[in-house]
């Protein structure tokens, strides 16, 4: 595009933008607008929905931008006058957000599935390592299928992979890898960001370094992830997947440090508390193994739970390596409930892609598409047993109905340059292990309603509250915070140069306004 024809492209853009500024709660635009390049169509029902169905703002416009220019484009416009300082934009991935995080009121949502999901694949030999670049608004299920077919794939992943590269880059992106290989934004090589200026920029640890860090778990505030390139291994062909049953949590959570100790041989831990039949059957769809484990929920007038590590050793069906021996070997070290510890073993892909069939067997009872009051924590290993009481206190185990993931990580797999927010531990920040604990619960509106979803979410906050406490020392993971203090709160340390960043890379404070951190004037009034 020539110069002249871009200055005319931008005024009209500008103008525009002007209307949507203006007449932000008319929602006017009814049918999509071209302009040049760039497509804005009327609200769409996925525009203001998310995963956790609780929170709804509607945009007044979405674009589904073919290239990361267009959204250079919309952006620099944006920023080019102080009228639309209060137009923001919101960049939506897979939606699978709990609190409208990814949602834009009276703004502009940016869905990312719209740009071309090009995945290109690079093996490494001698001279480096193997990646793969990865457009921002790609799935993680597209890279795994993609980077399969040269028998590599991703290092380190999330429990479910249709969420896209761009949110969970945003976030941290956690699963059982975690403890080995670090979170999703310890494994990225380079990334394409386009800045709230509406700049191009391609960041790496050497290059651009402060906006590499800055939008890794950076919550969307500084760019918009276009392409990542992300680190890949040798895939095994096949994974050894093991669920031992515990029913004393001391006993539970020392083993999961032993195996979280043993990276050379495990790769692979998460566990899960065994709140009731449900939550065992539920958590036991994916896993083909008939378990034998009948726990006695009622036992001498008081309520019991239970508890399950799940563990897993890749097999790269080499004859230098017998798995069985393996898991024999680590199994004899543990200490879980007599004869019930289960071992299967599935493909690789199946395994990584095992809540999909949870996806689909809630789906069929209509089960997923649901509210979901989520809650997941950081919590620091010296909290933990007093964590895993204040929850279950808060909860109402019998009849809980979801799941209830707690699992081990290590400190010194997360790069503190990121963004991401980890507990201090309270001046014992020096403990190495810290656990996860995410409480993924459903409210079925059959059984659970409105005021019912209302008194789960003050649950909620109250166990959050208390346990942000520097005696328990926790920190919010996918936190969704009501007030500037209450964020400042949660970065601690880091506000300041999470703030400085916002100053720099998005200083209209344009990106992201579902996050609720920046109000869109704070960056330009202070
Ligand atoms: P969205 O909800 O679309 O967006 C999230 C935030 O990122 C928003 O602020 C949005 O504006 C911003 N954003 C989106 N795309 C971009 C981009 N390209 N550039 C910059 N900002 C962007 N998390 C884990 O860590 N581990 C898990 O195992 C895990 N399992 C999950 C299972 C389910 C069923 C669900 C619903 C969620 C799970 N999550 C997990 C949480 C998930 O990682 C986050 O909700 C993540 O944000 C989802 O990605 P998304 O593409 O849906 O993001």
């Amino acid at each position: 595009m020539d110069f002249a024809l871009f200055c005319t492209r931008v005024d009209i853009l500008l103008l525009l933008l002007l209307l949507i500024a203006l007449c932000s709660p008319c929602k006017f635009i009814q049918s999509p607008i071209h302009f040049g390049p760039l497509n804005f169509h009327q609200t769409t029902n996925t525009s203001s929905l998310d995963f956790g169905r609780i929170v709804f703002d509607s945009p007044s416009a979405v674009l589904r931008p073919q290239s990361p220019k267009e959204i250079s484009l919309l952006l620099a416009s944006l920023s080019a006058s102080s009228s639309f300082n209060k137009v923001t934009v919101a960049a939506r991935g897979a939606g699978h957000s709990i609190h409208g995080q990814a949602q834009a009121l009276d703004g502009i949502v940016i869905e990312m599935d719209s740009l071309p999901s090009a995945i290109s694949i690079h093996r490494g030999g001698e001279s480096g390592s193997s990646y793969a670049d990865v457009s921002g608004g790609a799935l993680w299920i597209e890279l795994l299928r993609e980077s399969l077919k040269f028998g590599l794939a991703p290092r380190s992943w999330t429990d479910y992979l249709y969420l896209s590269v761009g949110g969970t880059l945003s976030n941290a992106g956690i699963s059982g890898q975690t403890f080995k290989h670090g979170p999703q934004i310890s494994n990225v090589l380079q990334l394409d960001v386009v800045t709230g200026k509406g700049e191009q920029v391609t960041c790496s640890p050497t290059e651009s370094s402060e906006l590499f860090f800055a939008a890794l778990g950076g919550l969307g505030q500084f760019g918009i992830i276009t392409r990542a390139r992300i680190l890949l291994q040798d895939a095994p062909q096949k994974v050894k997947w093991v669920r031992a049953f515990y029913d004393d949590f001391d006993t539970f959570t020392q083993d999961q440090e032993l195996l979280v100790s043993m990276p050379d041989a495990v790769d692979y831990v998460e566990g899960f508390i065994v709140l009731n039949e449900h939550s065992l059957h539920s958590s036991s769809l994916a896993f083909p193994s008939h378990l034998r484990f009948t726990p006695e929920f009622h036992s001498e007038g008081s309520y019991r739970v239970y508890y399950c590590i799940e563990f897993a050793i890749h097999d790269h069906q080499l004859e230098s390596t017998d798995v069985e021996r393996v898991v024999t070997q680590i199994s004899r070290k543990m200490s879980h409930v007599p004869s019930h510890l289960y071992s299967v073993e599935v493909s690789y892909f199946d395994f990584l892609d095992r809540v999909r069939m949870e996806e689909t067997v809630l789906r069929s009872r209509a089960l997923w598409e649901v509210p979901h009051p989520w809650l997941n924590m950081f919590v620091p290993k010296s909290g933990i047993g007093e964590f895993k009481d204040l929850l279950l206190d808060n909860i109402s185990p019998a009849d809980f109905e979801g799941l209830l993931l707690i699992y081990p990580l290590l400190r010194d797999k997360w790069d503190a340059n990121s963004s991401a927010v980890l507990p201090d531990g309270g001046g014992r920040s020096e403990e190495q292990v810290m656990y996860i604990v995410g409480v993924l619960r459903s409210a079925n509106p059959a059984t659970c309603a409105a005021h019912c979803l209302q008194d789960l979410l003050r649950r909620h906050r109250r166990v959050a509250q208390a346990a942000t406490d520097p005696r328990i020392g926790a920190k919010q993971y996918l936190a969704r915070h009501p007030s500037q203090g209450q964020w400042q709160d949660h970065f601690g340390r880091h506000w300041d140069r999470f703030v400085a960043r916002k100053a720099l890379f998005d200083p209209l404070s344009i990106l992201a306004p579902g996050q609720g951190i920046f109000p869109p004037t704070y960056a330009s009034s202070s």
